[in-house]
């Protein structure tokens, strides 16, 4: 660990032109972790210059090779994975356990990508022209810029790099200023593996400086966004403006349905790691729990007393975030909703908030319809599975859901007309595996889908290749 975390540009450790630094804080206590590079345009646009500077040469390269090297930074990151997952826990607070768990997810997926090198298939398809054949085969986007959340830094940071510098793009990274020193670790490993200078780049700094400027960079071909949906819409106006390619995979209220006939003691079970573990801050946590009339007391009693046993569900991110939460809580009760557990800050220092459960929320009050990204859930009482329904797809986000019950009829159902990218019967909101497809409806995405060999089409684009042969110049 260093003191100072230097953006890695051109494949180089470099402090920012603007000589300015960012402190970032542990949110576990609320002392000084590090100081970060504060980068801003200048900084970006050496990041870029040097990004393009390599992409053609690493292009060049077979997508078996650049497999092969996807492999040495996964398989190298296994190698580091306690000190990688230490500091995971530095600078969010989580749990030892959870932040190796997040490491090892980080390397699954760079080795789901590197297996893509002896695959990256593409398509041959008929035509009408008689000897006319035609393949479909990707082709990289360019230079990418990636820009991520601060939730599960390492996976998010693999989640993008790896499929996107596999497609043969240079990638520029700007990390959540929140998170800096996983993405730093990773460039470190990068470097080490060999990765040529300038495939894969760090800038670090805050979203509307750095960030921005990514976005606003003419030379940056896509930018790829894991994030809030209010910054998503601005990357995608500013992006759209030149028409770049943009992938956005933004927030969520996610619902989980507990029904009459579900095993109460699995429903509460995934309820709390849903809507608590990572402090909530999951694109798919369970913020909304739907349940019926006639299991809703038993339900509710034995969900607080399961939350209140919690005790790995760590600190919110930062005190402006744990200030934030607070304040949607409080607006919360002056519009009537009751906080049945939790809501209030623990004493000690860190930014830690009791698992937090409300009621008397209205469907369409303003907690029912924006995200907190914390440890708060809200229980609504439903009279059965039609009005279950309709208070899930009531809302503007549409990314996970997820519904508990015996009946293979309601599963079907509610699988089959539940607005979300992701439906788990008698499980958690979440669960994507790196092999997984994810993302979502409404304002949760623009339809991509990242992880999976769904995200090679978001990091390549398809060129369709005609070969008209004629059997009379045999
Ligand atoms: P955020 O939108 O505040 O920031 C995300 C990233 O964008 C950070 O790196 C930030 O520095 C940067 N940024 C902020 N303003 C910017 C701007 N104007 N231009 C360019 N970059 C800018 O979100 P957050 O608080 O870091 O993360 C929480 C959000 O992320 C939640 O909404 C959560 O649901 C979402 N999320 C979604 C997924 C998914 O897969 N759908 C996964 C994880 C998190």
């Amino acid at each position: 660990m260093t003191d100072e975390i230097e953006s890695f540009v051109g494949g180089r450790f470099v402090p920012p032109s603007t000589g300015s630094w960012l402190d970032k804080l542990r949110p576990a206590d609320g002392s000084l972790l590090c100081r970060v590079a504060r980068s801003g345009a200048a900084d970006v646009d050496a990041a870029v210059r040097a990004a393009r500077a390599a992409q053609t040469a690493w292009a060049e390269r077979t997508a078996v090779e650049r497999g092969e090297l996807v492999r040495e930074i996964a398989l190298r990151l296994r190698e580091r994975r306690q000190e990688a997952s230490q500091l995971v826990v530095e600078e969010t607070g989580k749990s030892p356990a959870t932040a190796l768990g997040e490491t090892d997810a980080a390397v699954e997926m760079g080795l789901f990508v590197a297996g893509e090198g002896r695959r990256n298939y593409g398509r041959t398809t008929t035509a009408s022209m008689p000897g006319r054949t035609v393949m479909a085969v990707r082709q990289p986007v360019g230079v990418v810029g990636l820009i991520i959340s601060f939730n599960t830094p390492l996976p998010n940071v693999a989640w993008k790099v790896f499929p996107a510098i596999f497609c043969g793009n240079a990638a520029v990274l700007k990390p959540s200023e929140e998170t800096p020193v996983s993405a730093w670790f990773f460039a470190q490993i990068a470097q080490e593996c060999g990765l040529p200078a300038g495939v894969f780049t760090v800038v670090h700094g805050l979203g509307s400086e750095a960030g921005a400027a990514l976005v606003e960079h003419p030379d940056v071909d896509l930018v790829s966004f894991t994030g809030s949906s209010a910054t998503g819409r601005w990357i995608n106006e500013t992006a759209g403006r030149r028409l770049a390619k943009v992938c956005l995979e933004l927030g969520g209220k996610n619902a989980l349905v507990v029904c009459d006939d579900a095993d109460l003691e699995n429903a509460v079970c995934w309820s709390c790691a849903s809507a608590f573990s990572n402090a909530g801050q999951r694109c798919a946590a369970a913020s909304r729990i739907v349940v019926f009339d006639s299991v809703y007391d038993e339900f509710r009693s034995r969900f607080i007393g399961a939350a209140a046993k919690l005790d790995d569900v760590g600190p919110v991110v930062s005190e402006l975030s744990l200030d934030r939460i607070l304040g949607a809580i409080e607006r919360a009760r002056e519009q009537g909703a009751t906080v049945v557990s939790g809501g209030e800050r623990l004493p000690g220092p860190g930014w830690h908030l009791a698992p937090t459960i409300l009621e008397n929320v209205a469907p369409d009050a303003d907690i029912s319809c924006t995200e907190l990204f914390g440890p708060v859930t809200i229980l609504y009482r439903v009279s059965g599975f039609a009005e279950a329904l309709a208070l899930v797809n009531d809302s503007p986000y549409g990314l996970t859901a997820a519904i508990h019950t015996q009946s293979l009829h309601r599963a079907m159902r509610f699988a089959d007309k539940v607005q979300a990218g992701v439906v788990v019967v008698n499980g958690g909101t979440h669960g994507s595996e790196p092999h997984m497809g994810f993302g979502g409806v409404k304002q949760s995405g623009t339809g991509w889908r990242e992880a999976g060999t769904e995200a090679l089409d978001v990091y390549s684009d398809w060129k369709y290749v005609n070969l008209i042969a004629d059997p009379a110049k045999v």
